[in-house]
């Protein structure tokens, strides 16, 4: 990039420099993270709302890394879209939940997973042949997975996404508009998307039994999502008030700490047998 002249030239920006080793080093430590098998995934309940059964749940990736210990995924997923390394990262998700769920079923006891992508995953035209073939490697029925969206994945390369979007669809999967109502895109919009499932973002289900224009956005998003053939699910719902409003409204499941947070699997196997038996 040209600089403009009169502009002082930067030969040597020490905080630019050790910005950029920080993140070489954190690069190198997510590749070894994925190679030595020190992320794992922690499955958070959505429950339904019509019978409060418990028989779905959304992967949740976590780091454990040796010297700095837990990170979360909001401080190395956003790093790993910008340096294209979320390939790997989602490779290694989507082995090891449908590894996961390929369990559950063979256990008799199968669970529906959910499944974060992100923009990048969406341009990728090998992911759905990637995908067929994990479900088929752990023989897992492809009706026991969902991939979760957002609409900014949508908008880099709206005709590439789409055409992925329809072939991930044409397994046998479920899709979900993940983070609903936080960026620009209509109903008129997702309608025209191969998706079954419309999950209503954190933001605005926070305030529902306070706030009377939230409690109209989400009651005719549930409406309109109902009529379009969608499941709608709630998400980040903290206290019981809450959910009997969503319950009230039609929605259909529920994701939030109110029921449960995101654990490990066997945690997840326990919680449930709990939630089942109370
Ligand atoms: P998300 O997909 O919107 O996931 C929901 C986030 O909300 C999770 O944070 C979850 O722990 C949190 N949450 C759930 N219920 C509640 C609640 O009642 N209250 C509050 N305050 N928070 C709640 P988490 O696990 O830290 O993940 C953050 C984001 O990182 C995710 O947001 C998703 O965008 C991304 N992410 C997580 N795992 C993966 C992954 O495997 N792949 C990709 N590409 N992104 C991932
Ligand atoms: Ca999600
Ligand atoms: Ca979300
Ligand atoms: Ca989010």
């Amino acid at each position: 990039r040209a600089k403009r002249s009169g502009e002082p030239q930067m030969l040597y920006d020490p905080g630019m420099q050790s910005f950029r080793e920080e993140h070489l080093s954190l690069l190198g430590d997510l590749q070894q993270a994925v190679e030595r098998n020190e992320l794992t995934l922690y499955y958070q309940p959505k429950v339904s709302l019509a019978d409060g059964r418990a028989d779905e749940a959304e992967a949740l990736v976590r780091w454990i890394h040796p010297d700095k210990g837990f990170i979360p995924p909001g401080e190395f997923i956003p790093f790993a879209e910008q340096t294209g390394y979320i390939r790997e990262v989602t490779r290694w998700v989507l082995a090891h939940a449908i590894a996961q769920a390929g369990q559950w079923v063979a256990a008799d006891h199968p669970i529906k997973i959910s499944v974060n992508l992100s923009t990048r995953d969406l341009l990728d035209p090998g992911l759905p042949d990637q995908v067929a073939a994990l479900l088929a490697q752990h023989a897992m029925p492809a009706q026991y997975l969902c991939l979760e969206i957002t609409e900014s994945g949508l908008m880099e390369d709206p005709s590439r996404a789409l055409d992925v979007l329809n072939r991930l669809r044409a397994l046998g999967l479920s899709l979900a508009i993940d983070d609903y109502g936080t960026g620009y895109s209509s109903l008129a919009y997702i309608r025209r998307l191969p998706v079954t499932e419309l999950k209503i973002d954190r933001a605005f289900v926070i305030e529902l039994a306070h706030n009377d224009g939230d409690a109209q956005i989400v009651q005719s998003t549930i409406d309109l999502g109902h009529r379009l053939g969608l499941k709608v699910v709630a998400e980040g719902v903290e206290d019981q008030p809450t959910v009997a409003i969503l319950a009230r409204m039609g929605c259909d499941r529920i994701q939030g700490y109110v029921f449960g947070k995101p654990m490990p699997a066997d945690a997840f196997v326990r919680w449930q047998q709990e939630h089942a038996a109370s």
